[in-house]
């Protein structure tokens, strides 16, 4: 189940990242001098000694002509120029221009009765640098998605998008696949035992050995009560990849989204594939700390900080997984009172109780477009007892208000 301490405004932040002490620009210029190409900072074969659009920042009509303020990829805001349409052959960025202006200028009649036209000869300047900001944020986006896609490291795709406001990639979070231990915390990656089943569906196999039933049925589907923990076949087993018992280990097979919510969520995930009920959909990762070391972490972070807690409770409470900085998709998962994805602990080449691992399975078909969500005061056994709810009035917790809206909504996260 997830933490609960006291809050208080994270000050240690800074120590973990490296930020590039040269600015975008001063390397694209090193690059042009070499005559060296660099995908990662925009500068490509195509626009090493030719011009590339790389966004559309204003627009103007001039003697009855159009023009649009093109921003040159791979060049720095002071080379760009104005360009007459006729000359510019990119119709999605004239299209995604045209979009922008008019979300903007909805936006903003939202807000006020009374706006005046946008001139025709020229755009606000508020309104061009909406839509610049825009063009930064998708590239920052984009640049983003393709980063997490090279880390990692299973099936499913990882898409970005915020179609709700300017709000640009999170600037202190790493993704990572698996547990990271901290210091002085080992995780055992060989079992000390393993199966030599021919079928691990019908023998005496890892579960049966560990005194739990097979979690999984024919149809990768989870069988067992939540509660009950997981025992899948690991590096010792003389089983292979198809072993029906492998299910976790080989990652999220589903496409899913980090999308910007509209509902003040902040970011959240929807599948873009449809899931069928009882199927594994990811797995919680973070860093594994001591349960002292969460409790002095939770003294420091805010609200949101502490919702990435999540305390290893299954046989011991030594320890705790703290996704804040590092993690995974689950990162992103939003909490719901009736939520779509259910906790089960996880033991694979680890077989330490204290250690288990946080693998999340639909509860129920999941459609494409729809949110993932699960219960953060969820613990292993799936039930919200009250002791699971810390109240001592000495521990003073700023309660954080849920906006889940299902009709069961306890109305607070912790
Ligand atoms: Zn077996
Ligand atoms: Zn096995
Ligand atoms: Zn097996
Ligand atoms: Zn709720």
């Amino acid at each position: 189940m997830f933490h609960k301490m006291a809050a208080a405004e994270a000050d240690a932040r800074g120590a973990w990242c490296v930020p590039c002490l040269v600015s975008l620009d001063t390397l694209q210029e090193y690059c042009r001098k070499e005559k060296l190409t660099c995908k990662s900072i925009g500068i490509t074969k195509r626009n090493l000694n030719n011009y590339e659009v790389e966004y559309l920042c204003d627009y103007k009509v001039l003697k009855d002509m159009e023009y649009y303020l093109v921003k040159w990829k791979g060049w720095p805001d002071s080379t760009n120029t104005w360009e007459p349409l006729q000359n510019l052959k990119c119709p999605l960025l004239l299209q995604q221009f045209s979009n922008d202006r008019h979300n903007y200028l909805s936006q903003v009649k939202k807000g006020k009765s009374v706006i005046s036209k946008d001139n025709n000869k020229a755009l606000k300047p508020a309104v061009a640098e909406y839509i610049v900001k825009k063009a930064k944020q998708r590239i920052a986006l984009q640049r983003w998605q393709d980063e997490l896609n090279r880390r990692k490291n299973h099936k499913g795709m990882i898409f970005v998008e915020n179609t709700v406001d300017l709000e640009g990639p999170p600037s202190d979070f790493f993704y990572i696949n698996e547990y990271k231990p901290a210091p002085g915390i080992s995780l055992v990656n060989e079992a000390t035992f393993g199966c030599s089943c021919t079928d691990c569906y019908f023998e005496k196999c890892c579960p049966a050995e560990a005194g739990v039933l097979l979690a999984y049925n024919k149809n990768q589907q989870i069988r067992i009560p939540p509660g009950t923990p997981i025992y899948e076949c690991n590096s010792r087993c003389r089983c292979g990849p198809d072993c029906p018992n492998r299910i976790v280990q080989k990652g999220t097979q589903y496409s899913l989204c980090i999308f910007r919510t509209s509902n003040g969520c902040g970011w959240g995930v929807k599948t873009l594939m449809k899931i069928k009920k009882m199927s594994f959909v990811m797995e919680y990762v973070g860093e594994v700390i001591t349960s002292e070391e969460a409790e002095r972490r939770g003294q420091l972070y805010d609200n949101k900080g502490i919702t990435y807690l999540f305390d290893l409770d299954y046989e011991s409470d030594e320890f705790t997984v703290d996704a804040a900085r590092y993690g995974n998709v689950s990162h992103f998962v939003n909490h719901s009172c009736d939520p779509n994805l259910q906790v089960f602990n996880v033991f694979i080449d680890n077989l330490d109780t204290r250690l288990p691992r946080i693998a999340l399975f639909s509860t129920r078909t999941i459609n494409a477009g729809e949110e993932l969500t699960f219960d953060y005061q969820m613990k292993g056994s799936g039930d919200v007892s009250s002791d699971s709810i810390d109240h001592s009035p000495a521990k003073k917790r700023i309660r954080t208000v849920c906006k889940c809206g299902a009709v069961t909504c306890r109305g607070y996260l912790n």
